[in-house]
């Protein structure tokens, strides 16, 4: 496992429980705003933290610590992933994973075995706007792939779109909604300018966000409309 970051306690990556969190290395997308550089781009990757380490935490935490946030970069581009996760479970942690649903074998594998207790999916874009968003060719067969494993799983999860304004219109955010199956969760995450971002347009201009009161107005269109959203 390569593992570029960590915070040692969160009490709002996984709902209602107290976790830590764990950030792999390494992304096969190249979304223009991700603020992770240093999760994407090898070229600015820092030094791993060894995954003994992180196992050690976790043990030295048992009773005071629950759950384990996996989240990238893209953790299920990660071959160790599995044997990492059997270990954390083996220490009685829940799992929460993260994820652009590009790897749903992944996915498969993860929930055969019990691996997972929470995921929450990033649906970037509406099919026809894929690639412009994630930055690459991108497998949207494999997306819903994930999409249709994700919410026949009985696990809690949550699906969730961010918001960029000038990628996203109103129309491609109700497309996006139309792909999230019923009686899923479908959070809008409000896109936050700040800091760096791979393409360095994203970082700044404020034309690129909607606000919170546009996002709920959408959210409650979306209700009216009966189209399937809960946030
Ligand atoms: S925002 Fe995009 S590029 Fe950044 S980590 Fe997530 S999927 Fe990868």
């Amino acid at each position: 496992m390569r593992i570029g970051g960590w915070v040692k306690f969160s009490l709002i990556d996984y709902p209602g429980e107290m976790a830590a969190v764990i950030f792999t290395q390494g992304c096969n997308y190249r979304c223009a705003y991700c603020h992770n550089a240093d999760l994407v781009l090898p070229e600015q990757y820092t030094q791993c933290i060894p995954e003994a380490e992180v196992l050690g935490f976790l043990k030295e935490r048992q009773g005071k610590l629950n759950a384990l946030v996996v989240s990238g970069g893209e953790p299920t581009l990660q071959p160790g992933l599995l044997p990492f996760l059997q270990k954390v479970k083996a220490l009685g942690y829940f799992v929460k994973l993260d994820t652009n649903g590009s790897r749903p074998k992944v996915l498969k594998a993860l929930l055969a075995a019990e691996l997972v207790d929470y995921i929450a999916m990033d649906i970037k874009a509406p099919v026809s706007k894929y690639d412009f968003v994630t930055g690459i060719s991108t497998n949207v067969v494999a997306v819903k792939e994930s999409i249709d494993l994700i919410s026949r799983s009985e696990k809690p999860h949550v699906f969730r779109t961010t918001v960029v304004r000038s990628m996203l219109s109103f129309n491609d955010i109700r497309d996006i909604s139309r792909m999230v199956p019923e009686g899923s969760r479908f959070i809008l995450q409000e896109f936050v300018p700040r800091g760096s971002t791979l393409d360095p347009e994203y970082a700044n201009p404020l034309s690129q966000h909607y606000s919170k009161e546009e996002l709920n107005r959408m959210l409650d269109f979306f209700r009216k409309s009966e189209i399937r959203v809960t946030a």
